[in-house]
């Protein structure tokens, strides 16, 4: 304790926010002993090749500050991937930003942009930092909830919501907690919305290889004229099964990068140096990333059939970790109530969907993450049929 009767008050910037819906459930999951399908992270271990890259990194003396923006051949690694997959060229020294994860990227952006009274439009149910880092900034988000059940985006809505204060559409896909993913003809109603605005897009693209059934990842880095007003952020943690690394990048146009170095040289300034030249060498091969789908779907496959054996009914999940489910067959519980009343009696945990809406809107929908050992999904099955 550090003073008992402190005079010294400040006025919350975030007077909503509380502890994370994540944070919450992996400490219930602790608790309880629950096997943990709640917070997205993997149980398996991650590539020892990697792993091994970053001790010879560091063995070899890759130990102080990177550049700011991030180690050069980390860059144009990334370049030369973005070529590959998307056909597309990126400036790595002007268009790259390496960060200290996905989050972060998301956060910087929206700094560099945002002036007081902005309108941010934001998809509901929305990975939990959105809506925060809107306000912080002095935005204003403006909300809109995906078509239930199948999540997807109703342009009509987006032009009606549209106003000469809207300054950034924050897209996400694959989509958690969904699972959902844009088509292509999302792309076309999202061209013609901001075709001849000064609209920007955030595009959250961190599960961009944990993508399934030979769906095309549409990232806006595969669309030059879109690419032009975006910022797309991507982590290595969701992708190389390394949460705790919290590496990341935002690839933006030069003008924008621009700007968003400047607010980041004054945050973190520079990303953990061993990490990037350990990718830099890992991302040589083209099979470190077009290995990610197929592992993961056979995870979704094997866990979906599991599933089938009990009373819960999927929702379908084209990429990401996470598959959502709807309990209406066996309770009429608030999300929440569930999610924690199953840790608890079952020893099962899982993350409601509530929690993704401002409103806290309950379809009565739990999110599983099935990026996890065979052993573990199969254990969860056998817990969640006795439901
Ligand atoms: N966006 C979404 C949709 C996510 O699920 C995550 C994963 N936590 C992130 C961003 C952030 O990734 P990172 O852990 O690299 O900050
Ligand atoms: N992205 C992860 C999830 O959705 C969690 C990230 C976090 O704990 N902040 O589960």
């Amino acid at each position: 304790m550090i003073a008992v009767n402190n005079p010294i008050t400040i006025t919350s910037k975030l007077p909503d926010v509380g502890t994370t819906i994540f944070t919450v459930m992996s400490g219930l999951a602790s608790e309880y002993n629950a096997v943990n399908l709640g917070q997205g992270f993997p149980d398996f271990p991650m590539s020892e090749e990697l792993t091994g890259l970053v001790n010879s990194a560091m063995q070899n003396g890759y130990n102080q500050y990177a550049p700011a923006p991030g180690w050069m051949p980390l860059r144009e690694a990334i370049a030369e991937k973005i070529q590959f997959l998307y056909n597309t060229k990126v400036n790595p020294d002007t268009e790259i930003t390496i960060t200290p994860g996905g989050t972060y990227a998301i956060y910087t952006a929206l700094t560099t942009v945002l002036q007081p009274g902005d309108e941010v439009i934001i998809f509901e149910p929305a990975y939990d930092s959105y809506i925060p880092n809107v306000t912080i900034n002095g935005g204003v988000p403006v909300l809109i909830d995906l078509k239930f059940p199948d999540y997807r985006i109703d342009w009509e809505e987006v032009r009606n919501k549209i106003t000469p204060r809207t300054r950034v559409i924050v897209l996400n896909t694959p989509h958690n907690p969904t699972g959902s993913v844009l088509r292509e003809d999302d792309i076309d109603q999202l061209r013609s919305i901001v075709q001849d605005t000064n609209i920007i897009i955030l595009s959250d693209e961190v599960y961009e290889h944990l993508i399934f059934d030979n769906i095309p990842h549409q990232s806006m880095l595969r669309y030059p004229d879109l690419l032009a007003r975006s910022f797309v952020c991507f982590s290595f943690g969701k992708v190389y099964h390394c949460t705790g690394w919290k590496l990341g990048y935002a690839v933006a146009p030069a003008a924008l990068s621009k700007e968003f170095r400047k607010v980041h040289q004054f945050n973190c300034f520079s990303c953990h140096t061993p990490s990037q030249v350990a990718l830099a060498a890992f991302l040589q091969t083209r099979d470190s990333y077009l290995s990610l789908a197929p592992l993961l779907q056979q995870k979704r496959d094997y866990f979906q059939e599991l599933m089938s054996k009990t009373r819960f009914t999927p929702l379908p999940s084209y990429g990401s970790y996470f598959q959502c489910y709807k309990y209406d067959r066996i309770s009429n519980e608030s999300d929440k109530d569930f999610a924690i009343r199953i840790t608890k009696e079952y020893g099962i945990a899982t993350i409601p969907v509530s929690a993704f809406y401002k409103s806290g809107k309950d379809d009565k929908v739990i999110r599983f993450c099935f990026a996890k050992k065979e052993t573990t999904l199969a254990q969860a099955a056998e817990r969640l049929s006795k439901i």
